[in-house]
């Protein structure tokens, strides 16, 4: 059985008398080992992040790397650092990096490469928008992101690797896909991977995205293709985000 996950995608938010706050909330509740639960703060806020977990059962991501090992880069944040400030997970390639800071799904394999040259586990996230669903092209969208990165990393490289499914329409909108619809594009991302390799689909990772809450939850984590979620908004707030963690940890019970 696949092991679930639960990340928390913080984008721009927080403060330091914030974070604390949340942190310390998370810590407090979060606590099986059934479920891995992961929380993404901005870059400034990582290494005081890592401390505040204490070794603990919750891990640490960032939300973005850069592509290149190191050099002249103004702005840019590594992998080795993400690593040297305790993180053991990065996003790569999400929605709002593609659409709003022009990554396409080159250098997202680009990052996707250089986040596993240094053991982190990228998060991949694919997902299409709205008129793409409308026009029936939601699989091809997906299937040309995922495929970027096949071609450049190659199959192997998503037995250490989670995708995170996250429909644009979705993400931070309100609108959550269906349980359904979830489990469909899931399978059909699956089915894309085992056909390459039947093991490493099997046992890949593949989280759904866009307007979790803790209402909805549990019927999507429940589909047999979604092995958890990617929370924006929700994962800001404890409350939110510890029954979302415990919706998703019910299920491994
Ligand atoms: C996200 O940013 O990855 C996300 C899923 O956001 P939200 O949960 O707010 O839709």
């Amino acid at each position: 059985m696949r092991r679930k996950i639960v990340a928390g995608n913080w984008k721009m938010h927080g403060s330091r008398t914030e974070n604390a706050a949340l942190v310390e909330a998370i810590v407090a509740t979060v606590t099986s080992e059934r479920t891995a639960c992961v929380i993404c703060p901005p870059f400034v806020y990582l290494h005081e992040t890592w401390r505040m977990l204490r070794g603990g059962s919750v891990a640490l991501g960032a939300q973005d790397l850069c592509a290149e090992a190191m050099g002249a880069h103004t702005g840019e944040v590594s992998a080795s650092m993400l690593k040297d400030v305790g993180c053991t997970y990065v996003l790569v390639g999400h929605s709002e990096r593609r659409a709003l800071y022009g990554e396409d799904s080159h250098l997202v394999a680009r990052k996707f490469a250089a986040a596993l040259s240094k053991g982190l586990t990228p998060v991949l996230c694919v997902g299409e928008q709205l008129q793409d669903r409308e026009a029936s092209r939601t699989e091809a969208i997906v299937s040309a992101q995922i495929d970027a990165v096949v071609q450049l990393c190659g199959i192997q490289s998503f037995a250490q690797a989670v995708i995170a499914y996250e429909p644009v329409w979705a993400i931070g909108t309100g609108r959550t896909a269906t349980p359904e619809q979830a489990q469909e594009t899931h399978a059909f991302i699956r089915q894309r991977l085992v056909r390459e390799d039947a093991k490493i689909g099997a046992g890949l990772r593949i989280l759904y995205g866009g307007s979790v809450k803790a209402g909805n939850a549990r019927d999507i984590f429940a589909m047999p293709d979604v092995d958890g979620g990617l929370i924006g908004g929700a994962s800001l707030k404890a409350d939110e985000f510890t029954a979302i963690f415990a919706a998703a940890d019910s299920l491994a019970a």
